[in-house]
Parts: structure tokens; sequence; C-alpha cells
């Protein structure tokens, strides 16, 4: 059995592996894709020492990193279920091929996923003016025109926040009325270079072949649709946690994240967790490796005060 095993191969996955190898226990990873969302990124700028880089680059650095240690990295493995630990004290993880793991110690970092709008042009244009993260790519569309899908919390805070670096966004909701908190739509509805279009339905993101070029929506009411010339469209229509498998067993958020205190503790013992699976206020890369660095710790910290089995 290993001390301490990962489930996820992303950026807290990866940074937990390394904490955990550098007490010199057995630590494995088991991922479906090492590398995660960061294999999706094109440009990353806000990686804190990195000026810039670019995603695969960087999942390619994140497995040499690990692989410097002596780590079990089992890729292309799919966890299906958790089973807490019994008197052996060992967390059971069993993967979808029909073989099982068994650890002293588990670390949950299976990240998450953002809800496409599942549109013609979505997939085609994205990262060519299709986006999902105004914290990572907003800077790119400086002095541009953007559209934000979804009047949530997220897709109304993002328009504030693009308001500041784009020339104009428009602000697309599929409901007839805003559903984010009323202080944020004062605060969007104050902002002269955002035009709020409800009961709008996206139908399309269009673009030249190279990049996006506009958008259109169906007004809900009417039924006419409408183009609206742009260069970036973000896509906020939710974050969905990796987590469906671990329902009823680990406590979950009522959006699905895992629950974790300061130290990435789970509701069941030995269980950690970190990244964007868990209840951390911000997804992005330096947060996922921090707090997948505090696991491990927690995780060590776990084997040390508990008799081997
Ligand atoms: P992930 O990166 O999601 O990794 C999850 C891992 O778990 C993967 O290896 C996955 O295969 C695996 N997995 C999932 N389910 C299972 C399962 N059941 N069994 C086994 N393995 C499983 N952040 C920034 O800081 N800067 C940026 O510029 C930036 N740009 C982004 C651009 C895009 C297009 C996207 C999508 C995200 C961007 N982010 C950026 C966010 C950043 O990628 C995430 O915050 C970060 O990758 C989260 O790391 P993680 O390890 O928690 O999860």
């Amino acid at each position: 059995p290993f001390d301490v095993l990962v489930v996820g191969g992303g950026p807290a996955g990866a940074a937990a592996a390394i904490y955990a190898a550098r007490k010199g226990i057995r630590t494995g990873v088991a991922s479906e894709r090492f590398g995660g969302q960061v294999l999706d990124t094109m440009a990353i700028e806000n990686f804190i020492s990195v000026k810039e880089t670019e995603g695969p680059k960087m999942a390619v650095a994140l497995e040499q990193h690990v692989r410097e240690y002596d780590v079990d990295i089992m890729d292309l493995q799919r966890a299906t279920q958790l089973v807490p630990a019994g008197d052996d004290g060992l967390v059971e993880i069993r993967l979808e091929n029909g073989a099982s793991l068994k650890s002293r110690t588990v670390v949950l970092s299976t990240g998450a996923r953002w809800r496409q709008l599942g549109v013609p042009g979505e997939d085609q244009y994205r990262n060519k003016g299709v986006a999902y993260c105004p914290h990572c790519d907003g800077p790119l569309f400086k002095g541009k025109r953007v559209a934000v899908i979804g009047g949530g919390n997220s897709g109304v805070e993002a328009a504030i926040d693009l308001a500041g670096i784009v020339a104009h966004v428009t602000l697309v909701e599929f409901d007839h009325q805003l559903r984010a908190d009323e202080v944020l739509q004062r605060k969007v509805r104050s902002l002269s270079n955002v035009r709020i279009v409800t009961g709008a339905q996206t139908t399309e993101v269009t673009g030249d072949g190279a990049k996006v070029n506009g958008l259109v929506y169906k007004d809900r009411a009417g039924g006419d649709s409408h183009r609206v010339e742009l260069e970036g469209v973000f896509v906020q229509i939710g974050l969905l946690p990796n987590t469906e498998w671990l329902k009823g067993v680990v406590e979950l958020s009522p959006r699905g994240e895992i629950i974790i205190d300061d130290r990435g503790q789970t509701s069941v013992p030995g269980v950690f967790a970190a990244g964007d699976a868990t209840t951390v206020p911000y997804k992005q890369i330096v947060i996922a490796m921090g707090q997948g660095a505090s696991a491990a710790l927690s995780a060590f910290d776990h084997l040390i005060r508990t008799p081997a089995p």
C-alpha cells in the first residue's frame, strides 16, 4: 500500500506528490490525464515568478518535476469509488478498470471543468477568443470588445472585472433577469461600458476561421436573432467539480465541492483534498499548488500520529 495516494494529476496533485515524496514516504499519483486543465490553457501570465508560459509547457514541467522523485505515476486511471479505512487503516480507491489501490492517506485533487454552452463555434474558437477564466485571460482582451455569458454571481463579477480592462462588455443572460446578488447588479448597472441583455439565448459563436468575430443570440420573447460584433466571449455558466464519484462518502457542498478545513482535511479521516475540486474560493494554479502542498503536509502529519497498520 501507499502512504500517500494522490488522485488527480493537475497542479494540486503534482504539488501534493512532490511534497509527500520529499518526506521519503511511498507516494503514488493516479490520474485520468496528467496535467489537468493546464493542458487546455494557452497563455499563463499569472504563475508568479514565471512571466509567461503556455499550458502544455507547464504540464510537461509538472510531470518532469514529479518524476525527479520516487513517485508511482499511474496515468489514464479514472477513480470511481472511495472506501474509507476500516480496521486495516487503509483507504481504498477503486478504479474504472476494476483495479483498486490502497493507501494510509489519500489526497483528492480531481479538479473541475467549466460548463460549456454547447453551441456551434464554442469548441472551434476555444482559446481563440472563447475563454472561461476572467482572472486568467481578461488582460488578453485589453481594449477589445467582449461578451460575458451568464448573469449569476460569477458572470456579473466577470463583467465588472472585465469592464475595467476591455473597451466594451455585453452581458448576456438566458433568464429574464440577472440572478447575481443585488449589490453586484447595482455595480454592473452603474458601468457605462457594459450592456446587459436578458432573456437571450446564445446560439452561436462566430469567427473568421482563426479567431472569434461575433456572437449570435436569440431574443427568447420575440424569437428574432441578433448578432454582436466582438473579439472575445467569456462563458460563465458554472464550474463543475469532478466529485460525482465521491457523493455520499465525502462531505460535499451544495455545489459538489469537497468541504475542507484550512489544513485540507475532508470529512473522512486520512482523506485530504486540494485545488479546484474543493471549497477553496478562487480557482487558480498558484492556489491549487499551495493547497496541494498543504494537503500533503497534513497527510504526513496524520501518518506520524497514526500507528502503522
Ligand atoms: P485540474 O487541473 O482540473 O486537474 C485535475 C486532475 O484530476 C486531472 O489530472 C484530471 O485528469 C484528474 N481527474 C479528474 N477526475 C478524476 C477521476 N475520477 N479519477 C482520476 N483522475 C481524475 N489558472 C491560472 O492560475 N492561470 C491561468 O492563466 C489559467 N488559465 C486557464 C485557462 C483555461 C482554459 C482553464 C480551463 C483554466 C485556467 N486556469 C488558469 C485555472 C487552472 O487551470 C486551475 O485552477 C488548475 O488547473 C486547478 O488545478 P487542480 O489540480 O485543482 O485541477
